[in-house]
């Protein structure tokens, strides 16, 4: 069986992602998504486990410390991190695990997994941006204003991704998605196993 691989999906709040990660998780079981520790405090509808695991800072400082993240970063003046076993475990198992992160958690994968693919989400444009992020109506004018900077911010970090998608319509995103993994699957550095088996 093929080892398994990590996606990292990336993209600047309000660009999508987390409707296009639970239309792709949707429409593909065999998917994983890595659910992340976070200082932030639960939106409306969050479910503790399922959207994140929501904890407080001295919890989180106790898992930096007891090396239980992958990666983590500060984002928009929350702490967040990649729980390292559920991933790796997974990966072991030969399934795909989706990584919805920012970029400095990206940029700390691609370091220590040079295999892991890495897809950079975008907005049809900057206006759009803040207008899904003012209708989401979960922020405070600060941290939309914040978002809006640190979405500038973000986009200069295009060139670290292998792919760029652009949400306009969110099935048509996760069929370009799908798209990516179904190549990604047929990497050579992927298939080496079943090459030597039926030679
Ligand atoms: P939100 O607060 O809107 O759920 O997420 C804010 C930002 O944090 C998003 O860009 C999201 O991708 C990122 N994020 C979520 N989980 C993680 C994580 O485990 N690590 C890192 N580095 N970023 C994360």
């Amino acid at each position: 069986m093929p080892k398994g691989f990590l996606l990292v999906i990336s993209g600047p709040s309000g660009s999508g992602k987390g409707t296009v990660c639970k239309k792709l998780l949707e429409r593909n079981k065999d998917l994983v998504f890595s659910v992340s520790a976070t200082t932030r405090k639960p939106r409306k509808g969050e479910i503790d486990g399922v959207n994140y695991f929501f904890v407080d800072d001295e919890k989180f400082n106790e898992m930096i410390s007891n090396n239980e993240f992958l990666e983590y970063a500060n984002v928009h003046g929350n702490w967040y991190g990649t729980p390292i076993k559920f991933v790796t475990d997974e990966i072991e198992k030969g399934e795909i695990v989706i990584l919805e992160i920012d970029v400095q958690g990206a940029i700390q994968i691609k370091e220590k997994y040079k295999e892991a693919v890495f897809i950079f989400l975008i907005p049809p444009s900057m206006n759009e941006l803040k207008n899904r992020i003012v209708k989401r109506g979960t922020e405070t004018k600060e941290d939309i204003e914040l978002r809006l900077k640190n979405a500038l911010n973000e986009l200069k970090f295009v060139d670290k991704y292998d792919y760029i998608v652009i949400n306009d319509e969110v099935d048509k995103a996760v069929n370009k998605i799908e798209a990516i993994i179904e190549a990604e699957k047929l990497r050579v550095a992927r298939l080496k196993d079943i090459i030597n088996s039926i030679i």
